[in-house]
């Protein structure tokens, strides 16, 4: 009898790259098809390296750019099927390329647009919680043996990642059900409903980029943020946070509006937002209010802007960037800054640590993971120096590294995605991650008496 088999084209033993393709028969559906960063991406090629004549769609299980990135190569390799994702993802996705395409290529501006309208009329928003039936069929193939009786089945469920993210269940025309984890978040975000485990899942591809770490709860994450930044106000300078556009920033933010709002913390000190694309990001979070999770809800009710407030400044020009750079250099005057990239791989980010690396009085707080090989990892480690741009910076900056933002779930987070499943899954199998956390966390798996493959 017929079974389905997974092919990885990237993100099985590494953190990013993204790309499974689940094949059924002739047929075949793609999960993610996302970018290499750090390390990863300098040992893999961008180049959609498999055949596209079997796959009959892509299924997007959130916006972050190691879940997407590939996207322009892909439309490139000929790719013209639908692409399906949930509206909040769909809105995203846009955003999250324009932004990827300045970085990689070398496309102009035009031409970028013309790659991201292609992708805009592939995406089939689909919404949470409803199974849809899409047809094994691949458009562009002549060869009529792909025109089958065959559906499959998706259903996408809030994975509390980012906006918009989700994990997949895919019900295979055996009635198998294969799960997607995609990128699961932690439990206890005030922003974004915590991920519920799927009913059933006969086999789950589940990621695990924290299998064998736990993070700081929700609260101590808070009472950090808050004694860091007491701290550093105290002998002025500028903390720095490197900001993912999509979910940390968010999650930040609204942190720092607690803050303002229960800790009396410095009320005149300017949180600025440097940062187009999480601006953007963070229009489209307050426009899909009706994802949050309760304690954002809450806070709406009492006419609070988690994510609008009074001194949060955004900084929409690159004239006015530069501006603010040179000023908080010389005059070391205090504020919170948050500026994309979230691993310090470019952005504006760059121009305030050129510029403050050297001041004692800077805090630079990293709030995500930093994959080897980046510049936010090398700062991450507590090098003297560091090389930005053909340049040697000398480092005096207070480092922090808080895990309670990380927008991914942690081990204790993945255990109770995966035992709230009701029936044991016949094979679970790890994926995004290293090799060495993957091995501990199906040790860990198996003394519970799950069927794992790493
Ligand atoms: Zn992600």
């Amino acid at each position: 009898m017929l079974q389905h088999t997974v092919v990885h084209h990237g993100g099985h033993h590494t953190v990013t790259g993204s790309c499974h393709e689940l094949k059924w028969g002739a047929s075949s559906l793609l999960i993610d098809c996302g970018l290499f960063q750090g390390n990863e991406r300098s040992e893999q090629s961008l180049e959609i390296d498999f055949s596209l004549d079997s796959v009959c769609g892509l299924v997007l299980t959130h916006s972050h750019i190691d879940h997407l990135g590939r996207l322009p190569w892909l439309i490139a390799a000929g790719f013209r099927q639908p692409i399906y994702c949930t509206p909040a993802t769909a809105e995203l996705v846009p955003l999250m390329l324009e932004d990827s395409l300045k970085l990689q290529t070398s496309l102009t501006a035009k031409q970028s647009s013309k790659v991201i309208d292609v992708i805009k009329q592939l995406m089939v928003p689909m919404e949470y919680g409803h199974w849809y039936s899409i047809d094994w069929f691949n458009h562009n193939s002549a060869d009529i043996a792909y025109f089958n009786e065959w559906s499959v089945d998706l259903r996408f469920n809030p994975a509390g990642h980012i906006l918009g993210s989700a994990f997949i269940e895919c019900r295979l025309p055996n009635e198998d059900i294969v799960v997607f984890s995609g990128d699961l978040g932690p439990t206890h975000t005030p922003l974004l409903p915590d991920p519920i485990s799927p009913p059933r899942a006969d086999y789950l591809y589940i990621e695990t980029t924290y299998g064998n770490k736990c993070h700081e709860s929700v609260e101590q994450r808070s009472m950090r943020l808050a004694m860091i930044i007491d701290r550093s106000l105290a002998d002025g300078g500028v903390i720095l946070i490197p900001a993912f556009s999509v979910g940390r920033t968010q999650e930040l933010l609204f942190d720092i509006e607690r803050l303002i709002h229960e800790h009396d913390l410095q009320p005149d000190i300017p949180i600025i937002l440097d940062s187009p694309m999480a601006s953007k990001v963070t229009e489209s979070y307050r426009h899909f209010k009706m994802l949050w999770g309760k304690e954002a809800k809450n806070r709406l009710s009492q006419h609070r802007h988690p994510l609008a407030f009074e001194q949060c400044i955004t900084i929409p020009d690159y004239a006015s960037h530069l501006k603010l750079v040179n000023r908080l250099a010389s005059t070391g005057e205090p504020a919170i800054v948050a500026a994309a990239s979230g691993m310090c791989e470019g952005g504006r980010i760059i121009d305030y640590l050129k510029a403050l690396l050297p001041d004692s009085r800077t805090d630079v707080i990293f709030a995500g993971y930093q994959a080897v090989g980046t510049l936010g990892h090398e700062l991450q480690s507590g090098q003297g120096h560091v090389d930005i741009d053909g340049v040697q910076v000398e480092v005096n900056v207070h480092i922090h590294s808080m895990s309670g933002y990380s927008a991914h779930a942690d081990k204790e987070d993945l255990l109770r995605f995966i035992q709230g499943i009701k029936e044991k899954p016949k094979s679970i199998r790890l994926i995004h991650g290293v090799k060495t956390v993957q091995e501990d966390f199906a040790q860990e798996l198996k003394m519970l008496g799950y069927d794992v493959e790493s």
